[in-house]
């Protein structure tokens, strides 16, 4: 790049981020029958020594980092989210977790969001969890509709993990 005359700043190329244990706020997933599906014996171990970032930006939920498997929150979500969706959304991160422990890639930009593999194997655990909780099909629908997919794109994703669609026709009416 062209050299600019930048003015005589300092801007830190490495900078802490704070990280807490999961476990310190996250209580009592260790129990859930759906976390240890994802790590069957080691999930105190696991969950144990998870790590947690919050963040405070009112975009984006939750993730999972792919340099080093920390689980990020944004404490935003925390405080306005509903709390099914968060205790899903929990679960479905856990899985990245997971896929992140067994050197999956957690962001193959060979497929888009709603077809990638780590996305479905994800959403299904967690979809399957909102029905053992006994969520319709609807609810679930509405659960996977997020800001950054189009409706289109919502529709093909809950397909692709079982969640029933409602007709185009029936939603205009709700609205
Ligand atoms: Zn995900």
């Amino acid at each position: 790049m062209r050299d600019y005359p930048i003015p005589n700043v300092q801007i830190p190329t490495q900078v802490p981020i704070a990280l807490h244990g999961f476990t310190e706020f996250f209580k009592g997933f260790e129990k859930i029958p759906a976390v240890r599906s994802i790590f069957g014996d080691n999930t105190e171990k696991v969950l144990g020594s998870l790590r947690v970032e919050f963040f405070s930006s009112k975009f984006g939920y939750m993730g999972v980092s792919d340099e080093d498997g920390h689980l990020i929150v944004s404490a935003y979500y925390l405080r306005e989210g509903e709390t099914v969706s968060k205790y899903l959304d929990i679960i479905h991160e856990l899985v990245h977790v997971r896929q992140f422990g067994e050197g999956k890639p957690l962001f193959d930009e060979n497929y888009e969001y709603h077809n990638r593999p780590s996305e479905l194997e994800a959403y299904r655990l967690a979809i399957g969890e909102g029905r053992r909780l006994g969520m319709s099909d609807r609810e679930l629908f509405e659960y996977l509709k997020v800001d950054w997919m189009s409706e289109e794109e919502v529709r093909k994703l809950a397909r692709n993990v079982g969640v029933k669609t409602p007709s185009k026709r029936a939603q205009e009416r709700v609205r």
